[in-house]
């Protein structure tokens, strides 16, 4: 049972989550405030971290920060800023991934998987899957429909991107931090380029997308083509 840390100052929501995701077959425990929070998240004892960046103690970032200069468990930040400049720059101080309030317990299980799934003790196999697409991320192979895909390092590292967050527009500032590491925007261009490539190796493109859906003005999602 996956062990995980809520550290969230509502207390309406920190007990619906808590108990939502207890039904959901997680085991739970909760800090009302960042100082505690940290202690805890830093302990060893746990699976994953939800972090809310609005603590009354201390603020969120600097938590995140203190966090990951021990730690490398994962954190999932809860944010009420739907702000780019500060989802990059956390994703940057290192959390693994991050929620938008409002959001439901379905949709943080979702994540939670996802970066349990990505930090899991099944080093073996770490292998993505979306519909007829595996990634590969040991050996760094891709297939589609059995068939081998031949993708230069950006390419891979682009696709298993988005295919480790399925269903979630990813914008194209945060694609730059995590797969260019280039936080402050950088050549417009390059995602672009590089998506039509990985387009046309997934045989699709922008104007009939499979798996590669753009949502104008905002970013990139995969999706299953099947779903
Ligand atoms: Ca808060």
């Amino acid at each position: 049972m996956p062990q995980i840390l809520i550290v969230e100052d509502d207390q309406r929501i920190r007990e619906s989550l808590a108990m939502r995701l207890a039904d959901r077959g997680y085991s739970v425990e909760t800090c009302q405030a960042a100082m505690p929070g940290v202690e805890r998240a830093v302990s060893g004892e746990f699976d994953a971290v939800v972090l809310d960046l609005g603590l009354p103690d201390l603020d969120g970032e600097q938590a995140l920060r203190m966090i990951r200069a021990v730690s490398a468990v994962p954190v999932i930040i809860a944010t009420a800023r739907d702000e780019e400049a500060a989802i990059v720059r956390l994703l940057d101080a290192g959390a693994d991934d991050y929620v938008t309030k409002p959001f439901s317990a379905d949709h943080l299980a979702a994540r939670l998987r996802a970066v349990l799934r990505r930090s899991g003790p099944d080093e073996d196999n770490r292998q993505l899957t979306v519909g007829d697409l595996t990634i590969d991320l040991d050996s760094r192979e891709v297939t589609l429909a059995g068939e081998k895909l031949d993708l230069k390092t950006k390419e891979f590292d682009l696709l298993a991107y988005l295919a480790e967050r399925p269903g979630r527009v990813i914008r194209k500032r945060e694609l730059l931090a995590a797969v260019w590491r280039q936080p402050y925007g950088g050549p417009d261009k390059t995602i672009d380029v590089h998506l039509s490539w990985i387009r046309k190796k997934l045989g699709e493109s922008a104007a009939a997308p499979r798996f590669i859906h753009t949502e104008r003005g905002v970013g990139v999602r995969l999706v299953d083509p099947a779903e």
